[in-house]
């Protein structure tokens, strides 16, 4: 079989079995239908297109059964202290009507409203599919985003592109933006003053794509949403209602490349994600 795969199929299949591997997963089925007994539709598309279907029509899929949709009854009731006097993230009354993900970042503009403009290359906006039903949220971005102005692509989101992958979804279903949009010095974490100037706009990106599910990134992004200095370990892997959506705070990527013991307890976050999603009940689904 081998000999029909490319190097870059090969390294691609190789590194989503590891993944598995760490997450637990050790066992894999192959659909029927996947199986050839279903009639491939006629080929009308380019030849590389065709690849790229063939290839991800190879990749196995997890064989972990998805958990039942949470039933609002057990969506927690998150009570986040007030911070200063100022209007809570979690209310949704300042929406501002008929607003598009190209108005934010016309109204970003060359942002320097905080210091953070100082030491920057890029403003990373976000990035993704712009009505998707689920969101990644995480804190800001580093050295490989701020070089290539795009989220999550160094080796972390490496690991955040295999974790989308293993829902069965890939990056382009989902949409993937920062708290800060400009990195911090030395990738600290963003301090007060920064999260309240740039967090105004990561709410208008979430409220315009209106997601069912929102995923926290780490605590950093979890704490600026909910408002919260609580530890994450407090809530992850909890659905809290956050201005009438599903939010769910779970480990950083890059915490994970420290923990990896940690990616078995992510992956049954983002089991609970794709039960919501409806992912594997209609196969094929995206998000
Ligand atoms: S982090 Fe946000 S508020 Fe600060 S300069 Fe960048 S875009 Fe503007």
């Amino acid at each position: 079989m081998s000999e029909h795969l490319s190097n870059s199929l090969q390294q691609k299949i190789s590194e989503r079995l590891r993944f598995y591997e760490d997450i637990g997963v050790g066992h894999f089925y192959r659909d029927r239908r996947d199986a050839g007994l279903t009639p491939e539709p006629q080929a009308v598309a380019p030849a590389q297109q065709s690849t790229q279907r063939n290839e991800e029509r190879s990749l196995p899929k997890p064989q972990s059964k998805p958990l039942p949709p949470v039933a609002p009854a057990l969506l927690r009731k998150f009570e986040p202290p007030r911070v200063d006097d100022g209007p809570s993230l979690f209310e949704a009354s300042n929406k501002i009507e008929n607003d598009t993900l190209l108005k934010i970042r016309e109204d970003l503009g060359d942002c320097k409203r905080c210091k953070l403009h100082k030491t920057r290359h890029s403003i990373v906006f976000g990035d993704g599919n712009p009505k998707a039903q689920l969101i990644f949220v995480g804190e800001g971005p580093g050295a490989d985003e701020d070089a290539q102005g795009l989220p999550f692509v160094g080796r972390a989101g490496k690991l955040l592109t295999q974790m989308i992958e293993a829902m069965g979804l890939q990056r382009k279903d989902v949409y993937i933006c920062n708290v800060v949009k400009c990195r911090p010095p030395e990738n600290r974490q963003p301090e007060k003053d920064e999260v309240a100037e740039c967090s105004p706009f990561l709410l208008r990106q979430i409220d315009t794509i209106a997601p069912k599910v929102i995923v926290c990134l780490g605590s950093t992004a979890a704490q600026t949403i909910l408002q919260t200095s609580r530890g994450i370990s407090h809530f992850r892997g909890e659905w809290i209602e956050f201005r009438g959506r599903k939010l769910m705070a779970t480990y950083h990527p890059a915490y994970l490349l420290r923990n990896p013991a940690a990616k078995g307890e992510v992956w049954k976050d983002l089991q609970k994600v794709m039960a919501e999603l409806g992912l594997q009940v209609k196969k094929g689904k995206s998000a």
